[in-house]
């Protein structure tokens, strides 16, 4: 075999390894979503009281250690906690404010599930706890994730005014 020869077949092999390393990661990355957003559905159980909705959004994170952790919003006349805080919640009591990659569901009366963004005071009390977190995977569908920064485009404006 000429020289040539073997730089030709290297190079062929190369991208089809490399090919198939990136089909195996998307595979992977989509599985985590789509577990994380099973496991955010699995704990939407509405409750209604007579000041308060309970349970119709739920939430799951992947904490930087690996721990998943869920959460419920609760909606009560004097307040409303988002299902991503009451998850964050038992993370920080563990110690862990390090979030890798985050998602919140609502269920419709016919169990359809829509992923929806985090609320804007969410957004930045994710920031906030940890400023790492502004790296975080924010879940918007099986296959779509984006960055809490890209979220927040102006967390870092500080324009001194001359
Ligand atoms: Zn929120």
């Amino acid at each position: 075999m000429l020289p040539s020869q073997g730089r030709e077949a290297s190079s062929i092999l190369v991208p089809r390894s490399k090919s198939d390393r990136n089909i195996q990661k998307l595979q992977l990355i989509t599985m985590i979503n789509e577990d994380l957003i099973k496991k955010a559905a699995s704990v939407v159980k509405v409750r209604k009281t007579k000041n308060g909705l309970f349970g119709d959004v739920g939430s799951a994170l992947v904490s930087d250690n690996g721990k998943v952790y869920v959460g419920i919003c609760a909606n009560v006349g004097s307040n409303t906690i988002c299902a991503e805080r009451t998850a964050i919640g038992p993370m920080m009591t563990d110690g862990e404010y390090k979030i890798t990659k985050i998602v919140a569901v609502w269920k419709d009366e016919n169990g359809i599930i829509y992923v929806i963004p985090p609320c804007g005071n969410c957004r930045q009390y994710i920031r906030d706890i940890e400023e790492g977190n502004l790296e975080t995977e924010v879940v918007l569908d099986k296959d779509k994730v984006v960055k809490l920064k890209e979220l927040l485009p102006y967390y870092d404006w500080w324009q001194k005014v001359s």
